[in-house]
């Protein structure tokens, strides 16, 4: 019994080990894709790995000054290749290494494409050393509208809700 048991944790913290080694060895493609991005000139200092069923199934690094595009974080960039190579706009089961904590857009896009797990190595304090600071929107997600940086105003209109009422109506959609 006591030979059973003994083995029995023995396997658990192997599988433990070899679980720690993958994360090191994903978290810290991330970072090097990031700061690679950095020396190259190629975007900001961020990198991103998706990965499902222990396979690498998206990448990517901040594109936002080379494609000039300010919704290409790292995050995104994966998500999107991602999405692209599994022919899904869905990521269930997939977990994703980001060089930093993600910032409220990804934090949101993460959720979207329904990633279970983030982790992450610098803190988005790091970040705001280096000029990236995205403290101020966490503070304007709990602001209300009207006390916002950037105003948003509701315009009347009698068919503001006919999207969602012809979504609804709407039989055999494909949902997300
Ligand atoms: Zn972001």
């Amino acid at each position: 019994m006591l030979r059973v048991t003994r083995f029995v944790i023995f396997v658990l913290f192997s599988i433990r080990m070899l679980m720690c080694k993958k994360h090191r060895e994903y978290i810290e493609e991330a970072i090097e894709m990031a700061a690679d991005n950095a020396v190259n000139f190629t975007g900001g200092p961020f990198g991103a790995i998706i990965v499902k069923d222990g396979k690498v199934i998206g990448k990517g690094a901040n594109q936002v000054t080379t494609s000039k595009d300010p919704t290409a974080h790292a995050e995104i960039v994966a998500i999107r290749d991602a999405c692209k190579n599994t022919d899904h706009f869905k990521l269930e089961g997939a977990v994703i290494y980001a060089s930093c904590e993600p910032c409220p857009m990804c934090l949101s896009a993460i959720y979207w494409a329904r990633i279970e797990k983030i982790y992450y190595a610098a803190k988005s304090d790091d970040a705001a050393e280096a000029g990236f600071d995205d403290s101020f929107i966490y503070r304007e997600i709990n602001l209300p509208n009207e006390k916002r940086s950037i105003p948003a105003e509701k315009l009347p209109s009698q068919i503001a809700t006919k999207p969602f009422k012809e979504w609804i109506r709407m039989e055999n959609k494909i949902e997300y």
